[in-house]
This record gives C-alpha cells, structure tokens and sequence, in this order.
C-alpha cells in the first residue's frame, strides 16, 4: 500500500523554530499593548500548529522557545527564573496545555497521514475500475476471441506497467499450448512462444500444476534456463503465469505478463491478475460453446438439408380470440419444398393458405395440427383435393412456438396394401370358383355311372354315360392341370421340352381342343394361316395350351353364332399370331388385368362363372418361358378383343421330309403289367388297354407287382411310385436286377412329378416319368411308339 512521504526532521526543526521566532517577535511587538500578561499567547497557537503540522517534536521545540521568551520577560526579567507565584502558575498552565496540543496535533497529524494514504488508494482503485470499465466497453464492441483477449492483456499490462502479456490455450487433448493472443512482445519472440509444450517453461508449468507460478528475476531462478534467452532478446526479468480456469473447474490455458524489472507480485497484482483470468475464461467458454453450438447447428442442418424425408418447421397463426386457424412455414427441407412443387424461398415466412388455399379443407388435418403443439401426433391422411391419390404419413412434434413437422409419401405402401388386399379379395373368390367348378362335372358323372350300371340301361344309354363321364373328366383334369401348371411355373419348376416344330400342326392340335365349343355355340370359325410353314423351337404342348385357352376363351366371351378367327404371320423373324373375336370386348383399364392370376372382368353377371380366372395368367406364363410376348387389344366393352402372341421363328430341321412325314400307327397286341395301390386307377387303365387289345396283368402292391412281372415277363410295366410293401422305385431296380429284367420299358407314375422324383425314378432304372392322372391315349401311344422300336431295335441287331 502506499503511504504520504514524511517531512525531512531537519525542514520540520527549521520550520518549527521560524514558527516559535515569529510567535516571539509578535508576543514582543504586542508588549505594549497586553505588558507581560500574557507571555504565553501567541505560542498556544504556534505550538498547535507545529505539533499538527510538524509533529510532537517541532511542536515541542516552539513550546520550549515560547516557555524561554516568556521566562525571560518574567520577574526577575532577563533570567530563566520565576519568582513569582502568579507566573509560575502560568507557566504550569502553559506546559500543561501545551503537553495536551502536542498530543492532539500528533493525533491530528497521525489522521491526517492515514486519510491522505486512504486518498491515495481510493484514487488507484478508481483508476483500475476506470481501466476495467473501458475494457467491458471494448470487449463488447468486439466478437473475435483473438481480438477481445488482446484487449485483456493490453488493460492489464497497462495498470500493472507490465513488459507484455500472452495467453496461451489447449485445444483439445494437444500436448502443447497455442498462443491464441500476446501483447508487447517482437514478431520473433511471437514465434518462439507460438507454441509451449505442457509442463515446460513458467506458463507450461502453471498450465501443468493448476498454480500460479512467478518468476521474480529470470536470470536468478534456477527453475527456468531455459527461459533466460528469451528473456533477454525480448527485455523481461519478471514473470507472472496463472492457469485459466474453466467453469466446470478444470484448466484449459494460462494467462501470463512479463516485467522489465525483477518483481513479485504484489496484492493488487493478484487481485488484477485474478479479474482478468476470469475474463478471459468466460471469452474463451462462450467463444467454444458458441463453436460447438455452431457445429452442432451445422450437422443438423446438413442432416436436414440431405435427407430425402420431407421435413418443416410450423408456427400457428391465431386470430382474434386466439384461435389457431393457419400456420406459417419458418423452415423447409429441400425435401419438403420438392413435395410442395416450390422453392424454399418461395415458402419460407408464407402462411400455408397462402400456397395451398385448400390445405385445411381435410376434416381432420387442423385439428391435429393444432394438437401437435401441445405434444407428438402421428397420422396417415390423403390432402383434399388437390392431392389427388397420393398418401402421406405425419409425424409431429411441438418444437419452440410451433410444430416440427415430418411428411412421408406412403402412396405406394398404400398402394401395396391395397393391392394385396385385392389379391386376397380375389384368391376368396378363386378358392369359392374353384370348388363350384370341380363340383359342377360330379352331378353329371354321378348320374351317368347310376344309368350305366343300371341293368334296364340300353347300349346306347350306356355310351352315352360313359361319354358324359369321360367328357367331365377331361374337363377335370384340364382344370388340375392348369392349376398345377400355375403353381410349377410360379415355383420355377415347370420344364419345356423344346423342339423344332412346325406351328400349323400345334394350331391344328390347339382348335381341336376348342372345337366343340366352338360348334356348339354355332360360332363362325375363320383360319387365316401362311401356306408356308412356320418353324420355331418351342414345347409343342405348351404352345398349343396356350392357344387352345385363347380360342376357348373366344369361344366363352362371345355370344352365339359370333366369329372367332386364328390367323398368323411371319414378321422380323417372328411370327405374329392373333387369335381374334367380336364378343364382349375388354374395358381398357382391365386389358392388362386380365393377365393377373384369378382375375375375371366383371361386364355381365353371366361372364362372372366362366372361369378360374387363371388360364391367361398361365398362357402369358408359358409364352414368357419361350421368350415370347401375349397381349391384348380391344376397342371396350362389346366391340370384341384380341389376344397376340408373337414368337421367335427358326430355320426348318434338316431332315424336313422326315419330321414332317405323317405318323404311321399300327395297334399291335403287347404285354403289359399295370401296378398301383389305387385300384380303380389301376383297373380303369387296365381296361383301356385291353380294350386296345393288349395283354394286361395287374398288381395293387409292389411286392405283387414284381411277382406278376416275374410271371408274365412283360414288355412295358407302368408302376406307381407310392405303394405300399415296396415302392415303385423299389420294383423297378428288382427288376433290372432279374434275368432278361433289363428289357422291359418301365414307365413311372407320379402325383406330383418333381425334379427330384423325376431324377430319383431315373436312378431306380425307370425309362418314363408320367404324372397322374395318367391320359391313357399317351401310354397307348407310348406302348406303340416305344415297345415297337424296342422291339425293332433287338430285331435289327
Ligand atoms: P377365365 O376365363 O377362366 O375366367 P382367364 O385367365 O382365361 O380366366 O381370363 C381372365 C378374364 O379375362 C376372364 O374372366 C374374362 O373376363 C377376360 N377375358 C379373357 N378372354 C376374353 C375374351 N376373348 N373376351 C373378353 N374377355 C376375355
């Protein structure tokens, strides 16, 4: 602290005696006015004002030159003794009264020092608080970190006379500290102290220890050498470091000043010091907090920014009575300005009335809108009406004043659910189709098995049921197989066997199978077909499948006496077949429908029981398998449709003449062993074949059947997989086993007819595969084609 100089002794002494040489000239001037009554009188005040002003020992001096003037003037006049007893009590009341100012002044005298030092440091402490006050005003003014901190370190130097000043931070986990601002040092010595590893150097070691460290003379503490160049290149001695603290409580920086002379601190150097840490750790605190909240913005907003979720922030629009009736959109995604058909700027501040004066026309859409400020709100809604079929799922959450807003276009999901909806609604319709349809022929096959078995039953009556039955079970069986075929072609498995075919004979094939529709519906038949033949690689089945359910189905879908026309022509290397009629037409948003599984147009209650609805899904199956396409054309309901096939062409087979000779079929009398746990399949093919004149043995288990084959040695045996004691696979490779066993055509009979089967059948020795029901007119002709080739293979050799 500091305190008012004293006055020199020997000024105080001079002036003193001057003050008790002046008293005594005017105590002698005035002699003849007061005579020697008052020998005292000017030396009262004279000695007051030497004690107050001068202190107790000047004071002391006037009261001992004022006792000696007076002594002298009293009697006996001219000596220093006093006779009388009057003046001997005034000189007792003079060194009594004068003992009390000499006690008084130096009292005075001691207050009066002690207000002046009070003076003195009240002065200083204004002038900090001034150098404070304008650096708050400066560090308001600035924003940049850098530019406040050097403010700091100015201010400070300034009051504390300092050399320079550094502060000095850690970014992050760094092992050194960077100085982010220094004051009153060169541009060398800037450089040298950019940057101080931890723990080293004063600021390094405070940083380090969370303590203020001071070097009073630099060039006199063993702690630093390392400093001592510095020191003396940039002219400091003396240095102060203290840590920077965080407001959490651990140190982030230092904050340091340089003297030129050697010094310590001092209180007032501490308590600047302190002040001005603290400072600087709320800038730095707030400039990083500041940062992060920046960063932190910054990746919401390029999370916002790219995210493909339409997304917005909503504020509400209140009207007079407080009511929320619109809000305003304050931020969009560029997601959510594509949904809206606008650009950002276009509709950022808007009231969304002003964009969509429709947009709270939905019923239900305000409302919940409103709600959302109040808490999260999820809901699917269709905009009215300007949204047309689309769909969109809203997920709102209060955010600040108003309401963050995601908007998703559920359409297609919508449009899914919908669609599998339908599929259900049309698989219900398929299963209640499918079982009016099997059991419509068992009413006819019924009856007609009663009438043939019945005694009174003419012959004629008799074929007639047998051809009903046959007829009903054809159409039966077309129905399962059109089914299985569904399922093995959406499962993959459905396999082509492809050959080089001549169209005309698959079209013949296919117009048979539609031909009794067709008559009986009295309905004109037209075939445009090339002269020249039409070659192409295909499954001649399957192709003439997929014709034979076009023309049948121009035959159901247009009325009697109506005209159904097959033509064909080559065109790209293509062939181009179109099968064509004038019945019901199709509507035009249905045209590609119809291709779907268990789909029927519904144009009159009587088209609605024509069908399973699978037989095109099928065709157009089968035709892509090829590679081919199958569409359909027509002008709308009642004006006729028709169905394209267009399929890749091939060159015709060498051998033409060969494959194009017509088949010679002679029946020749074989033997054959027939064998299957169901009896009546058994039976049923047995008697077909001996109607065609065969010989045929029978077995309904596999043990018997390979007795029987042992028994009549036949030439081809049509034996079921699935019986009982032994399985057909069982069998089979018994009998290649047997003596002369290898001979035989074995000709296997599957349900189901999987790959895996086909290929366990073939392991076990068997030549055929067949999947039931078994069409006896194949195993005839397989019984022709085969035994007599076999037969003329052994008589060749
Ligand atoms: P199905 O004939 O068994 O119902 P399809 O798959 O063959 O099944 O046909 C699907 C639907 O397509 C039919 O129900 C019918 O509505 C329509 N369709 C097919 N062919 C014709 C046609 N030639 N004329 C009019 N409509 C047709």
């Amino acid at each position: 602290m500091l305190t008012p100089a004293p006055m020199p002794a020997l000024r105080a002494f001079v002036l003193s005696i001057g003050l008790a040489l002046l008293a005594a000239l005017l105590q002698w001037m005035l002699r003849p006015v007061f005579g020697t009554a008052t020998p005292f009188l000017f030396f009262y005040p004279a000695v007051g004002v030497a004690a107050m002003r001068l202190g107790w020992k000047p004071g002391l001096v006037v009261l001992l030159v004022g006792l000696a003037s007076a002594m002298i003037w009293m009697q006996p006049e001219g000596t220093l003794w006093v006779a009388a007893t009057a003046d001997r009590v005034a000189v007792a009341i003079y060194l009594a009264g004068c003992g009390l100012l000499l006690a008084m002044g130096e009292q005075l005298s001691r207050l009066s020092i002690r207000a002046s030092q009070a003076e003195q440091h009240l002065a200083l402490q204004v002038h900090d608080l001034q150098a404070l006050h304008d650096l708050g005003g400066r560090l308001l003014l600035s924003t940049d970190l850098e530019g406040q901190l050097k403010a700091i370190l100015e201010t400070l130097c300034g009051l504390k006379g300092a050399h320079s000043g550094l502060i000095a931070l850690r970014e992050r986990d760094a092992d050194a500290l960077q100085t982010l601002a220094c004051v009153g040092f060169s541009p060398e010595g800037r450089a040298e102290i950019a940057a101080t590893p931890i723990g080293y150097g004063p600021w390094g070691t405070a940083f380090a220890e969370h303590n203020p460290v001071t070097v009073v003379d630099v060039h006199a503490d063993p702690r630093f050498p390392e400093l001592r160049a510095l020191a003396g290149r940039e002219g400091f001695r003396a240095v102060h470091s203290r840590p920077l603290p965080s407001l959490a409580g651990d140190v982030f920086g230092v904050l340091s000043v340089q003297f030129e002379q050697p010094r310590g601190p001092t209180a007032r150097d501490n308590q600047l010091s302190d002040l001005c840490a603290q400072m600087a750790s709320v800038l730095v605190e707030r400039a990083r907090l500041r940062m992060e909240t920046q960063a932190a913005l910054r990746k919401v907003e390029v999370a916002l920014q790219s995210s493909a979720v339409p997304f917005n922030i909503l504020t509400p629009i209140a009207d007079t009575r407080g009511t929320v009736v619109d809000f305003r959109w304050e931020y969009l995604n560029p997601a959510a300005a594509k949904v809206l058909g606008q650009d950002i700027e276009q509709l950022e501040g808007r009231a969304v009335t002003e964009i969509q004066p429709h947009a709270w026309d939905h019923p239900e859409l305000l409302g919940k809108m409103r709600a959302a400020l109040r808490g999260p709100i999820e809901f699917e809604y269709q905009p009215v009406p300007t949204g047309g079929q689309r769909w969109f799922r809203i997920v709102a959450s209060p955010c600040e004043a108003g309401v963050a807003v995601w908007f998703a276009d559920v359409t297609e999901r919508k449009e899914q659910e919908r669609a599998l909806r339908e599929a259900d609604r049309r698989k219900d319709e398929f299963v209640a189709t499918l079982a009016h349809e099997l059991r419509n022929p068992l009413a006819p096959i019924r009856q007609a098995a009663v009438i043939a078995r019945s005694p009174s039953a003419t012959p004629a009556q008799q074929r007639w049921s047998l051809d009903v039955i046959e007829r009903q079970v054809g159409h039966m069986a077309v129905l399962l197989d059109d089914l299985l075929d569904v399922s093995r072609i959406t499962r993959g498995k459905l396999e082509l066997r492809r050959e080089v075919t001549n169209l005309r004979t698959v079209a013949d094939a296919a117009l048979e199978a539609a031909r009794p529709s067709i008559e009986s519906r009295r309905q004109t038949f037209v075939l445009d077909w090339p002269d020249a033949a039409l070659w192409a690689d295909v499954d001649p089945m399957r192709i003439a499948q997929i014709l034979s359910n076009l023309l049948g189905n121009a035959s159901k879908y247009t009325q009697p006496a109506g005209e159904i026309r097959l033509s064909a022509r080559r065109e790209d290397g293509h062939v181009v077949i179109e099968v064509q009629d004038n019945g019901i037409g199709i509507p035009p948003q249905s045209l590609d429908e119809v291709f779907e599984m268990f789909t029927q147009v519904r144009t009159s209650p009587a088209a609605a029981s024509m069908g399973l609805g699978i037989g095109l899904a099928l065709s157009r199956g089968l035709a892509q398998m090829h590679g081919a396409t199958l569409t359909a054309r027509s002008d709308g309901l009642g004006h006729g449709s028709t169905f394209t096939l267009r399929l890749e062409l091939c060159d015709a087979p060498a051998d033409l003449a060969q494959a194009d000779a017509p088949a010679q079929h002679t029946v020749h009398p074989h033997r054959v062993l027939v064998a299957d746990d169901n009896r009546d399949a058994a039976e049923s093919l047995a008697e077909v074949l001996r109607i065609e004149g065969h010989d045929v043995a029978l077995a309904f288990d596999g043990e018997s059947a390979l007795q029987e084959f042992k028994r009549v040695a036949p030439e081809i045996a049509l034996l079921d997989i699935g019986m009982p004691i032994m399985s057909g696979n069982e069998v089979a490779r018994a009998i290649r086993a047997l003596p002369g066993g290898e001979a035989a055509v074995l000709v296997a009979i599957t349900g189901w007819g999987q790959q895996r089967d086909r290929a366990a059948a073939k392991d076990a020795g068997f030549d055929f595969h067949f999947t039931k029901p078994v069409d006896p007119a194949k195993v005839l002709r397989l019984i022709e084609e085969t035994v007599k080739s076999s037969a003329e293979e052994t008589s060749g050799q």
